[in-house]
């Protein structure tokens, strides 16, 4: 059975019901353009597995995201192929750590210590590092991302015809949001 989602395409703007205007059908919609979006995006994609991610916010340039970029990443990153583009990006590298200690002498760490491809932390913008990440996955053919689609709503395929802008049909619908 195939599910739905609806979504609308300017999502600042307030809620409004309109007939559909457009459907998309794709094999898997996922739902928020964040670090485990878009890295599972690219990982669909790259599979050739023709994937839809939709991001409620118009870019991915926001207050709240985190900055750092720590050596498991890294690691995963260099899995997935994307290690030395990435590094290539601007970005700080952080090899000594010392964490605020409530109370005794405050604990250091070298992550050279680790027995890693990349002992440091990577300071970069999570929205350079979203760019990027959603820029490599722009490069199969079976990715589409579309900014500023907020969800509205999931619809099984019996519960008739939902009003909205946008419809996005798919076998797997994965929210990440
Ligand atoms: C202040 C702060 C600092 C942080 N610092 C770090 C750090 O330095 N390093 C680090 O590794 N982690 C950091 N984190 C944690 C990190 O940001 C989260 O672990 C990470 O963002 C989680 O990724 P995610 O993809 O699961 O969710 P999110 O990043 O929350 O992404 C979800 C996405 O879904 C979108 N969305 C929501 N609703 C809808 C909808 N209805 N339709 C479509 N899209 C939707 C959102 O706009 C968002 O882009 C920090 C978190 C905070 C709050």
């Amino acid at each position: 059975m195939s599910k739905e989602v609806r979504s609308s395409e300017h999502a600042e703007a307030p809620i409004q019901t309109h007939e559909i205007r457009d459907v998309q059908q794709t094999t898997c919609v996922i739902v928020g353009g964040g670090p485990a979006g878009a890295v599972l995006s690219f990982m669909l994609a790259r599979k050739h597995i023709p994937v839809m991610l939709l991001e409620s916010h118009q870019d991915f340039d926001r207050d709240f995201r985190g900055d750092t970029l720590h050596p498991s990443i890294l690691e995963v990153m260099d899995e997935l192929g994307l290690a030395d583009r990435l590094l290539q990006l601007p970005h700080t590298k952080l090899s000594l750590v010392a964490p605020p200690a409530a109370t005794g002498p405050r604990l250091q760490f070298d992550l050279h210590d680790l027995k890693t491809k990349f002992p440091y932390i990577a300071m970069m913008p999570q929205a350079r590092f979203l760019t990027f990440i959603t820029s490599e996955a722009q490069r199969y053919s079976s990715f589409r991302l579309v900014m500023g689609a907020r969800v509205e709503a999931l619809i099984e395929e019996d519960q008739g015809t939902p009003t909205t802008e946008t419809s996005h049909q798919a076998m797997w619908i994965i929210g990440l949001a």
